[in-house]
């Protein structure tokens, strides 16, 4: 059995979070090893340049609290991702997390030099670029955020991890997995790769609706800790109202045997007294039929079956974001507004999640919707 603790916690207050994250620990039956002379690394979600209060990436106190654990039991402790589009450095100061590890000292670390790894156990790759300080650190913890997110539906523990690749090798792995059960799959094989030895998924404010970037803080007053990241998500989704048939990391684990549902135990709260399900704000299911499909009649039918990203030209102040984040290139910005080609468009929704205004939105095909499973 491996074991999730699921708490309820209201708000962001250092000794609450300290206390409960020490709960949480005792409840999974996890005891921390000794880290002296260790370094661990802190991966939370730092997607953009976005304020705690956004609910875009994790909340800098539960990176601090963190910090200080790890530190308290020798370690030193680095924290480290690699946003979309900014620095490392401006993303973590407007998400308030630079102020935290100065405040600690601990290291903001860049992620821009790569290590290939094997990945032997691979299902979709056998190598992979991982960010330097992921290889070199001895203890990695994936500091998730909960929330929606337009492609995979949801993003926490596993998803998180994807940040370990650097820069625009993202966008590369985006053109190279542009089936969402490929891409499943890559996040799965990171997960494997990089092994984080702790998870933990801020809920306490999450994000509903058109996540992970645009969609609305949603209080959840949760926090999520687990040894194993796919158990985390499988008890987020309980949360908020998604199947494991429904999260497409979840899908692809348990069909390769990393994960069985029946093997993971809730302890502390169950999700349904959270009141949550049918009261979060899903996304689409953004791929509609395709799931039922093979690829070759896929790649004919795309426009027809999977949901699109459409402009929301009053919000559109034509800042080129979205087409510097396309993985085929197939934006342009015409008279300070965004235009999509679509004969190429791989419905990665980069452009849905890192436009910083809101101005782009994803709309389900009339035959996806026959069909759509929520
Ligand atoms: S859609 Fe968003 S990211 Fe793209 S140009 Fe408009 S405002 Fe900028
Ligand atoms: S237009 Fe948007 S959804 Fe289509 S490939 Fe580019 S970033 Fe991905």
């Amino acid at each position: 059995m491996t074991k999730v603790a699921l708490l309820r916690c209201s708000e962001y207050q250092e000794e609450l979070l300290r206390a409960q994250i020490e709960q949480a620990l005792e409840l999974i039956d996890y005891r921390l090893p000794d880290l002296s002379g260790k370094t661990v690394l802190l991966k939370p979600n730092i997607l953009a340049a976005a304020p705690p209060e956004s609910a875009v990436c994790t909340h800098p106190l539960v990176v601090k609290v963190l910090i200080r654990l790890f530190q308290e039991n020798g370690a030193k402790v680095w924290v480290g991702d690699s946003p979309a589009i900014e620095t490392l450095t401006r993303a973590a100061k407007h998400a308030g997390v630079l102020e935290v590890v100065d405040a600690t000292g601990a290291e903001l670390v860049d992620f821009s030099e790569v290590v290939e790894v094997d990945v032997p156990a691979g299902r979709i790759v056998k190598k992979l670029p991982l960010a330097k300080p992921v290889v070199e650190a001895d203890y990695v913890v994936s500091v998730a955020k909960l929330k929606t997110h337009g492609l995979t539906r949801y993003t926490g523990a596993v998803k998180n991890l994807f940040g370990c690749i650097p820069g625009k090798r993202k966008a590369q792995f985006h053109l190279r997995m542009s089936e969402i059960h490929d891409f499943a799959g890559l996040l799965v094989d990171i997960h494997s790769a990089v092994a984080p030895n702790l998870v933990v998924v801020d809920g306490i404010v999450g994000m509903e609706g058109a996540g992970p970037r645009n969609g609305r803080p949603r209080r959840a007053e949760s926090l999520i800790v687990s040894t194993d990241g796919h158990s985390a998500d499988l008890v987020a989704g309980r949360l908020i109202g998604l199947s494991p048939a429904q999260i497409p990391t979840l899908r692809s684990a348990i069909r390769s045997g990393i994960l069985n549902p029946e093997e993971v135990l809730v302890v502390g709260e169950t999700p349904e007294s959270f009141g949550l399900v049918g009261r979060f704000e899903l996304p689409p299911d953004t791929r509609g039929l395709s799931v039922y499909l093979p690829g070759f009649i896929l790649r004919r039918l795309t426009n027809l079956l999977t949901a699109k990203p459409v402009p929301v030209p009053e919000r559109c102040i034509g800042c080129g974001i979205c087409a510097q984040s396309c993985p085929p290139q197939v934006i342009s910005i015409v008279n300070q507004k965004v235009n999509f080609d679509y004969t190429d468009c791989i419905r990665c929704y980069c452009c849905q999640e890192l436009c910083p205004h809101g101005a782009i939105s994803i709309k389900t095909s009339w035959l996806s919707r026959l069909f759509e499973s929520r």
